[in-house]
């Protein structure tokens, strides 16, 4: 069994700005890349809200950057997802499919997953520049002028409608009920918003597509219409759009530590105050683990450097590390 110092779950943003810090301060983390290497960036097209980059960046290249930019300070990546974590006891202890490992300290950023609605390819035409979404601040950009749709009824599908009407020429909001679940605040503004055209008792039964050809010659299959059906009296009907944000919740990445870590009632881990602290001195969290509010790149940048510094000095002060 090989112990680290410090072991970091995850290689978004946030695990590798942990591993970037870590590995700077003489820390050598072990990173684990887990199902998805990269995290959620890898599943989107272009980043244009990054700073750094003016002309914007890929999303898996900006990861493939990150992972490059940690190697070279001494991180140790390896492709394993951990399947188990005892931190009852320290050392903690990591299983993954390989292997056993031991750790002073554990960063757990292992991120939030969007839910798809598994319908007409939803989630398939998000990855191929195919016109969905499920993060208006990082796309919203692009449908500029013209109309979309967003399916949901909760706080962030109301939140990311009123964002996007600074883009499209019309946001059709898609409730499976005839009621908002978000909170009073943000349906006022959102119904006072002329832009905005609710559908109520709606689901989306299809994505209908079709094959568009860029301008570098390459056919690309791209949102047309959606198909609705009415929840009350089961009619269906077409929505012609350019565009469809998917805002029906994300789900954080924490099934591993339930049951040893305080989670709020949405699964989110729980930090204290303005820190990466958990519960358990030692083991710390950062990224989109424990933020659902903000939940963007360089916010989990910014707690992984947090989460980091908060590992080495807690290193420090149980004299493990000098
Ligand atoms: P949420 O509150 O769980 O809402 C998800 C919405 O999607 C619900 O309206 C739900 O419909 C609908 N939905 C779920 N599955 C669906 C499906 N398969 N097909 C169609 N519709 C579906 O999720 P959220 O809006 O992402 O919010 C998550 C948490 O973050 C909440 O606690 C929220 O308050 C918080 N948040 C806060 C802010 C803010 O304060 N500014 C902003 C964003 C998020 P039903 O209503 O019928 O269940």
């Amino acid at each position: 069994m090989s112990h680290h110092k410090v072991v970091i779950i995850g290689t978004g943003p946030a695990g590798y700005t942990a591993a970037l810090y870590a590995s700077r301060a003489n820390l050598e983390p072990l990173v684990f890349e887990g199902v998805q290497p990269g995290g959620q960036l890898t599943i989107t097209t272009e980043v244009e809200n990054f700073p750094g980059f003016r002309k914007g960046i890929m999303g898996p290249e900006l990861m493939e950057e990150m992972r490059e930019q940690v190697l070279r300070f001494g991180t140790i990546i390896k492709s394993e997802t951990v399947l188990e974590a005892n931190l009852s006891a320290r050392p903690f202890i990591l299983k993954t499919d390989k292997a056993e490992y031991t750790a002073d300290s554990v960063i757990i950023a292992t991120g939030a997953s969007a839910k798809w609605m598994g319908i007409g390819k939803d989630q398939q035409l998000s990855m191929s520049g195919g016109g969905v979404s499920a993060c208006a601040t990082c796309d919203g950009f692009f449908f500029r002028g013209k109309e979309i749709a967003v399916v949901g009824g909760g706080d962030t599908a109301i939140e990311e409608a009123t964002y996007l009407t600074k883009f499209a020429s019309k946001v059709n909001l898609i409730h499976r009920r005839d009621k908002l679940r978000a909170s009073k605040a943000l349906q006022d503004r959102a119904s006072k918003n002329e832009k905005i055209v609710f559908h109520w008792n709606k689901t989306v039964e299809d994505v209908l597509t079709s094959s568009v050809e860029t301008p570098l010659g390459e056919k690309v299959e791209k949102i047309r219409a959606l198909k609705l059906k009415d929840t009350v009296d089961g009619t269906s009907s077409e929505l012609k759009v350019e565009g469809l944000f998917v805002a029906i919740g994300h789900e954080p990445n924490t099934g591993l530590f339930v049951g040893q870590l305080p989670m709020d009632e949405t699964g989110y881990l729980k930090v204290e105050g303005a820190s990466s602290r958990t519960a358990i001195p030692g083991v710390f969290a950062c990224g989109d683990v424990q933020d659902h509010v903000y939940r963007q790149a360089i916010t989990a940048a910014g707690s992984g450097c947090m989460a980091a510094i908060d590992a080495e000095r807690w290193l420090a002060a149980n004299g493990i590390v000098e």
